[in-house]
C-alpha cells in the first residue's frame, strides 16, 4: 500500500512491564484492520544470544517461531493479536548483536579498523531493525526497544533509533513512548514527573518520542494531558492513555477510542482508510465475555510459580474457551506436590488435565501420576511435549509392566528407554538453539482423534526437544491399545499419540500453543476444552 516502509520505535520509560509488548501488538492490530500490513519486531538489551538458554522461572516462557528461532513470548504476543508469523528477524538481542559483529571482525570484514560501541554496535542494531523493511513485505514495521531508557544496556539501541530517525527522514519513522502515570492515593493526584523525566532522559539521547503512551490507573483529565503535551513536546491528541483494561484483547479497542491509529498514520504522512476490519476480534471478544459455562483445567507443571512461564498455554485457553463459549479456569498446580496419596485430592473437581512441557527431573514424577489419574478417571488429557514423554513413559510403567520405564534425559539407566534421545541429537554438546525446533510436517492417521480434530492429513506444528519416543516401543505400545496417530513425514518420528479407549485422551510432541491465535484458536485446545466442557456437563 505505502512505500516506502515507515517504522515506528516502541520505547519505555519509568519502569519495566508497562505492557510495550501489548502496546505495540494493539497499535499493529488496529494498523492492519485499516488495511496495512504489519510486522513487530523486539530488541532485547541482554547478553543472551536468545531466550532459548533463560531459565523459564526468570524471563518466562520461551516462544518459538516456525523457523525455529527461540524468542522472547512477546513475539507470542505479536502472532496472537496480527494472525501472522514471525521469524528469527523478529527478535534481536544485545548477544546476537554482539556476536555477528564479533564474527565479522574474526573473520576481518573491518579491516583493520578498531571495532567500537559507536558506529560497529549501533550499524548492526540498524541493519537488524531495517532486514524486515527490506523484505518488502511489510507497509509498517514496529520495533519495540526492551528495557528502560536511561538504563545503560538501552543506550546502543537508542543511538540506534536517533540515527536511524535522521536518516529516513520525517514521515518516515517515528517514536512511541511509554511511561507510568502513577496515582498518588494521599495527595489523591496523578503524578506527570515520572514521564517528564524519562522523556528528558530520551531527549538527552537525541530522540524526541512524537507520541506518549501513559499507563494509569485512573482516566487522564485533560489538565494533565495538557500538562505531559506542553512539557513533553508532544502535541495533545499524541498523548494517549493506557488504562488497565479487563484483558489484553481490549487494549486494541482501547486504543481505537484514542485515536492511536489516526494520530499515528497521521504522523507518518499515511491515509487512514475508513473500513475497519475487525469483525472476527470483536466477535470472539463477544464470546470470551459472555461465556455460557466454565470448566477447570489443571495444568501440571514444574513452573507454575511464574505464568508466564506457560503464557502461550494460557492464551490458548482464552482462545478455545471463546470459541466453547465457556471461561476456563486454570487450576496451577505444581508437579513436585503430586503425590499418590494426594492426586485425586489435587485433581478433585477439575474437568481436563494438561501436563505441560518442560525439562530435567524436579516434578517428573507428578506429571507421571497426573497423566496416570486423568487416563485411569476417563478425564479429557492433553500432554504437550515432556507432557506427552511422561504420559508414555506412564503407559509402559503402568499397562507395559515395564516399572522402570523412564526417559532417558530422566533416567539414563533404565532398562526400558520407552524415551530416547534422537539419534541427531546424540552428538550435540552445544546449548541454544541446538534442539529439534521450528516447524515440521506431521501426517496424520485418518482412522484416529487427531484426524478428526485436524480436518487434514498433513499438518505443521512447531517443536523444541531432543528426546523422542523411541521406535522400539512403538509396536508393544500400539498393541496394548496406545495408538501412535501422528508421525513425522519423512523421519516417522512419532508426533501424537492417543488412547481411542479413553473418551479424550491425546498427547503431542510439539506444542500447539504457539500456534493459537485470537482469530484462529488452535484445533487441538478447541478440542480439548470442548471434551472438557462435555465432561462437565455430563458430572452434573
Ligand atoms: N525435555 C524434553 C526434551 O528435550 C521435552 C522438552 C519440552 O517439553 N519442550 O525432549
Amino acid at each position: 500500500m505505502s512505500n516506502p516502509t515507515k517504522y515506528i520505535f516502541v520505547t519505555g520509560g519509568v519502569t519495566s512491564s508497562l505492557g510495550k509488548g501489548i502496546i505495540a501488538a494493539s497499535l499493529a492490530r488496529i494498523l492492519q484492520a485499516r488495511g496495512y500490513s504489519v510486522t513487530i519486531q523486539k530488541l532485547d538489551p541482554y547478553i543472551n544470544v536468545d531466550p532459548g538458554t533463560l531459565n523459564p522461572y526468570e524471563h518466562g516462557e520461551c516462544y518459538v517461531t516456525t523457523d525455529g528461532a527461540e524468542t522472547d513470548l512477546d513475539l507470542g504476543h505479536y502472532e496472537r493479536f496480527l494472525g501472522v508469523e514471525t521469524s528469527q528477524a523478529n527478535n534481536v538481542t544485545t548477544g546476537r548483536i554482539y556476536l555477528s559483529v564479533i564474527e565479522k571482525e574474526r573473520r576481518g570484514e573491518f579491516l583493520g579498523k578498531t571495532i567500537q560501541v559507536i558506529p560497529h554496535i549501533t550499524n548492526e542494531i540498524k541493519q537488524r531493525v531495517q532486514i524486515l523493511g527490506n523484505t518488502g513485505k511489510y507497509d509498517i514495521i514496529i520495533t519495540e526497544i526492551g528495557g528502560t531508557v536511561g538504563d545503560i544496556e538501552s543506550y546502543p539501541y537508542v543511538e540506534a533509533v536517533r540515527q536511524l530517525k535522521w536518516n529516513l527522514g520525517p514521515k518516515n519513522a517515528i517514536v512511541i513512548h511509554l511511561g507510568l502515570v502513577p496515582y498518588l492515593a494521599a495527595a489523591g493526584e496523578l503524578k506527570t514527573k515520572p514521564v517528564q523525566h524519562s522523556v528528558k532522559s530520551l531527549m538527552s539521547s537525541g530522540v524526541q518520542p512524537d507520541i506518549l503512551v501513559c499507563r494509569t490507573e485512573h482516566h487522564l483529565p485533560e489538565d494533565i494531558k495538557d500538562k505531559l503535551a506542553l512539557f513533553c513536546n508532544v502535541r495533545k491528541e499524541a498523548v494517549i492513555e493506557s488504562m488497565d483494561a479487563e484483558t489484553i484483547y481490549d487494549v486494541p479497542m482501547l486504543m481505537l477510542e484514542q485515536n492511536l491509529d489516526k494520530v499515528v498514520l497521521e504522523d507518518l504522512g499515511l491515509p487512514c482508510p475508513e473500513h475497519l476490519e475487525l469483525t472476527k476480534w470483536k466477535e470472539f471478544l463477544q464470546r470470551y465475555k459472555n461465556p455460557k459455562g466454565e470448566v477447570t483445567i489443571a495444568l501440571v507443571g514444574k513452573y507454575v510459580s511464574l505464568h508466564d512461564a506457560y503464557k502461550s498455554i494460557v492464551e490458548s485457553f482464552i482462545h478455545a474457551g471463546a470459541a466453547c463459549e465457556v471461561k476456563v479456569n486454570v487450576r496451577w498446580v505444581y508437579s513436585g506436590d503430586v503425590k499418590n496419596e494426594n492426586v485425586a485430592e489435587l485433581l478433585k473437581g477439575v474437568d481436563g488435565v494438561l501436563v505441560a512441557p518442560g525439562f530435567g527431573e524436579r516434578g517428573i514424577e507428578g506429571k507421571i501420576k497426573a497423566a496416570r489419574y486423568a487416563r485411569e478417571n476417563n478425564i479429557p488429557f492433553l500432554g504437550i511435549c515432556l507432557g506427552m514423554q511422561m504420559a508414555v513413559v506412564e503407559y509402559a510403567r503402568n499397562i507395559l509392566g515395564y516399572t522402570d520405564a523412564h526417559s532417558k534425559e530422566i533416567d539414563p539407566n533404565t532398562t526400558h528407554p520407552v524415551i530416547d534421545l534422537m539419534e541427531s541429537q546424540k552428538t550435540v554438546t552445544a546449548k541454544g538453539g541446538t534442539m529439534r525446533l521450528g516447524a515440521w510436517q506431521c501426517s496424520v492417521d485418518k482412522d484416529s482423534k487427531a484426524y478428526q480434530i485436524y480436518g487434514q492429513e498433513s499438518i505443521m506444528e512447531r517443536h523444541r526437544h531432543r528426546y523422542e519416543l523411541s521406535s522400539q516401543y512403538i509396536d508393544e505400545l500400539e498393541a496394548a491399545g496406545m495408538k501412535c496417530t501422528g508421525r513425522n513425514a519423512d523421519t516417522g518420528l512419532v508426533d501424537i499419540v492417543e488412547v481411542p479407549s479413553h473418551p479424550w485422551y491425546m498427547a503431542v510432541q510439539f506444542h500447539p500453543e504457539y500456534r493459537s491465535k485470537v482469530e484462529t484458536p488452535h484445533p487441538l485446545f478447541v478440542g480439548f476444552i470442548d471434551a472438557a466442557k462435555k465432561y462437565s456437563q455430563n458430572k452434573k
